[in-house]
């Protein structure tokens, strides 16, 4: 049982639980189990530098060697130590509020540690056991700020430059005040895009907007691509692993969109593959892989999971319904700059605007509703649905990967209970719109009759 990290690392309220002493320790503990040469970067929270440098102390008392690699993206971060470092810590609380902050672990690939190296630095961290080196073996400390000019110039030698030269697009780029602002729109400048941009200041007071990528955060993106007449929008997450696009008419394309588009055309290119994703991501993702000779294969929710699956598989392409993308061939965990960069690869091939584009994938609707549940009731609310669907006369195909999940003719729902939060949430996608509801509200009403 863990008791300190979530999916993926540690998120805490900063200087309460989250303080430098309690990130050195950790650092150190995870400095015990992993060893060697630690690259360590982050987003710009206002308490990024304070916990960045209690984790290099951490790490250096522990014996390793720190390589501060400054202010970029968790992706880049993830790109330095599968190149070059022995593992590597983020600070970073993606898109939470301002006052929170965040410890990510990656092991040698860049890839979030394994269950087990977490369990290791739990037990170290709470037995009150971690080792320190004696004065002659403290590790070095060195930086490279250089290595985001690298990432920077990864991305663009893995798009067709020639193609998005001639295309001209015009795009914003709207990075939230977050890890984005050395990344995205100097890469689309570099690649002859004419660039706009929004909120690309690095500021841990997030001024500008939210730093979650949801529509409501993204009015002041929409209305610019509308008055500036640009071929796109693209906004990220604070520490820059997600992209959300705006097409060219100022509508907020779904994550699943973008994420069909993408597999649809890295399937083409390849002439099929693997692709990984969860059971909460659309059936869209399995039309495109049986039209284009791809694969399918679904984790639990979580990032995480795909990546890891990714690398076990040898897949081709991964991610999620929130617009978190995974190339696995560049960076085990999601990437927000190389995303941006296929996307407009896409638009200049194809010589479409996105709206046509995404008009071109399969359509289905879909609902999210939720609905509050104790903790200690989840388990037996999902055993007792389970049991329902398994006697129902109707036959329907359940999935028990995550939550559960039933497959009927209209669609599928899935009825999940939320890893940090006491509710369950229904899922459910159709065809049709109004079934789509309707299979949400039955989810609900699944949950509230077994609560009783
Ligand atoms: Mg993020």
């Amino acid at each position: 049982m863990k008791r300190l990290f979530g999916t993926f690392g540690v998120r805490r309220i900063v200087n309460q639980e989250l303080t430098p002493e309690f990130a050195s320790k950790l650092a150190v503990a995870y400095g015990n189990v992993i060893k060697g040469k630690i690259a360590v970067g982050g987003d710009p929270r206002t308490s990024t530098p304070m916990l960045k440098l209690a984790v290099e102390a951490g790490l250096l008392s522990a014996g390793c060697d720190v390589i501060d690699l400054g202010i970029l993206p968790t992706p880049a971060v993830q790109y330095a130590v599968r190149n070059y470092y022995d593992g590597g810590v983020i600070i970073t609380a993606s898109h939470n509020p301002p006052d929170y902050n965040g410890i990510k672990f990656v092991d040698k690939d860049g890839i979030g540690i394994s269950d087990e190296m977490e369990e290791e630095i739990e037990d170290i961290f709470f037995n009150d056991n971690p080792k320190r080196v004696n004065w002659q073996d403290i590790g070095d400390v060195n930086t490279n700020h250089d290595l985001v000019k690298e990432y920077r110039q990864q991305v663009i030698q893995r798009v067709d430059q020639k193609a998005i030269k001639d295309a001209k697009l015009k795009v914003i780029v709207d990075c939230g005040s977050g890890a984005a602002y050395n990344t995205t729109a100097y890469i689309l400048r570099e690649l002859g895009c004419e660039v706009l941009t929004l909120n690309c200041q690095p500021d841990g007071f997030f001024p500008g907007r939210d730093p979650e990528p949801i529509k409501a955060n993204l009015k002041e993106l929409i209305e610019v691509v509308k008055t500036t007449d640009a071929d796109l929008g693209l906004a990220h997450d604070g520490d820059a692993d997600r992209t959300i696009c705006i097409d060219e008419k100022g509508n907020f394309i779904l994550g699943d969109k973008t994420f069909a588009l993408v597999e649809k055309h890295l399937l083409q290119e390849n002439k099929g593959g693997l692709i990984v994703t969860t059971v909460a991501t659309s059936s869209a993702i399995y039309d495109v892989a049986q039209e284009n000779n791809g694969e399918v294969l679904a984790t639990a929710v979580g990032d995480l999971l795909v990546a890891r699956k990714l690398k076990e598989t040898g897949g081709l392409f991964g991610g999620e319904e929130n617009g978190g993308l995974i190339f696995p061939d560049f960076v085990y965990g999601r990437d927000a700059a190389l995303s941006a960069a296929k996307i407009i690869e896409i638009m200049s091939l194809e010589q479409k605007p996105l709206s046509k584009l995404v008009a071109d994938l399969p359509a289905y609707h879909s609902e999210k509703l939720k609905i509050e549940c104790p903790d200690d009731k989840k388990n037996e609310v999902m055993q007792l649905i389970a049991n329902e669907i398994n006697e129902d006369p109707r036959n329907f195909e359940l999935d028990t990967t995550d939550g559960v999940k039933i497959f009927t003719p209209d669609g599928w729902l899935i009825i999940r209970p939320s890893g940090t939060e006491p509710i369950f949430r229904c899922f459910a996608e159709s065809k049709n719109k109004n079934k789509a509801m309707e299979m949400a509200e039955w989810g609900i009403s699944l949950v509230g009759k077994y609560l009783k």
